[in-house]
């Protein structure tokens, strides 16, 4: 067995650098297919726009359907097929930069991510998460690659609304934790290898980078306003849980967050948000000690994630409700596998309820 290591082709984060896009593009093709999610400002759009033009690139525009669907996936190639794109920009967030991905790769355009809130670490890594059209998780696809160019507007990221970089907390907060299990139980990362020391490394400093600067990076962005701990908790969220996650390793954490998807109660809650509840779970699940989930439930409370299914809209903690959940959890191929011990349904339920009663104790704790 190797080890093996997975990169963006090159990394910007910065104040301002949107108009700066042209000068990063003009090697890499002479016609760019724009992918517009929800989240896309006019102001982003312009500047997009602006930097093109000025390097000579032709443009076409779409707006993102919704979904990164089977059916999104095939209505997007076939317009970057019509328009003879060979670039594709994602401007949005981890949904829009999947479909993108999905379209990308297969027909070997230059992928140019360009995301617009840091909820995820979708923009840094070569994997898609798909899901039906009623936003159900249907699986994952591995591309093998990553994209040519991440830029990360950070005025942009501190403009949109703070529930989305949180949520990104959560999304990284997992990261560490899974790529450590992995790590111990030998599992190979999505790249096929064993982590190197760098991806390990990093995962390590996403985690720490949370606890030390993400409560101020919260506060600053509730005021929209970018400060040193904002590019630090962004560059965290986007990059390092993306190479971590990706060039790691993967385990519970992110297989409960599967499972929590079949519920219909959690479809309002962001990815990140159930991450972060699939973190506390993958740790009782693995017979962490407290001050070890703790740790990650201060943080949670510290930063506004949530702590118990409740808080994830399941108020129903019956083994009717809640099961279906724990078995897609534990489907066949799931990273929740690459545990280094059998994991079954049973076992992910009891630990969801576990974690749930320990996440309300700590919260109630806290608010009295
Ligand atoms: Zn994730």
């Amino acid at each position: 067995m190797y080890s093996c290591i997975m990169l963006p082709s090159k990394y910007v984060q910065g104040r301002a650098v949107l108009p700066l896009i042209g000068e990063f593009l003009v090697r890499l093709g002479k016609r760019a297919l724009l992918l517009r999610g929800k989240t896309t400002a006019s102001i982003v759009d312009t500047a997009i726009t602006a930097g093109l033009q000025e390097q000579g690139i032709e443009l076409a525009k779409v707006d993102f359907g919704g979904e990164c669907s089977e059916d999104e996936i095939t209505r997007v190639a076939e317009i970057a097929r019509a328009e003879a794109a060979d670039i594709i920009i994602g401007a949005g967030g981890g949904k829009v930069i999947d479909v993108v991905k999905s379209v990308g790769y297969p027909a070997d355009l230059a992928v140019v991510m360009v995301p617009t809130i840091a909820a995820t670490d979708a923009p840094t890594s070569s994997v898609v998460v798909l899901y039906t059209a009623a936003g159900v998780f249907a699986g994952v696809r591995f591309y093998g690659k990553n994209p040519d160019l991440v830029l990360v507007d950070v005025e942009t990221i501190a403009r949109a609304p703070v529930r989305y970089l949180v949520a990104g907390m959560g999304d990284a907060l997992s990261t560490w934790f899974e790529a450590d299990t992995a790590r111990r139980a030998h599992r190979p990362n999505t790249s096929g290898g064993l982590a190197t020391q760098a991806a390990l490394k990093w995962a390590r400093l996403c985690y720490e980078t949370l606890l030390a600067d993400g409560l101020a990076a919260r506060r600053a962005v509730e005021k929209g306003v970018v400060t040193p701990a904002v590019e630090r908790i962004v560059e965290a969220n986007i990059l390092l849980s993306g190479i971590g996650a990706e060039s790691g390793g993967l385990a519970a954490a992110h297989s409960v967050h599967n499972g929590l998807t079949v519920l219909p109660e959690t479809a309002h809650y962001y990815h990140g948000e159930k991450v972060a509840f699939g973190t506390l779970t993958q740790l009782v699940l693995e017979g962490r000690r407290t001050d070890e989930m703790r740790e990650v439930a201060e943080f949670c409370l510290s930063v506004g994630l949530p702590l118990t299914l409740g808080e994830l809209g399941v108020t129903n903690l019956s083994p009717e409700n809640l099961m279906p959940a724990a078995e897609l959890a534990c489907a066949p191929g799931e990273i929740i596998h690459n545990e280094p011990f059998p994991v079954t349904p049973q076992m992910v339920y009891e630990a969801m309820l576990a974690a749930d009663a320990l996440g309300k104790e700590w919260s109630a704790q806290r608010k009295g």
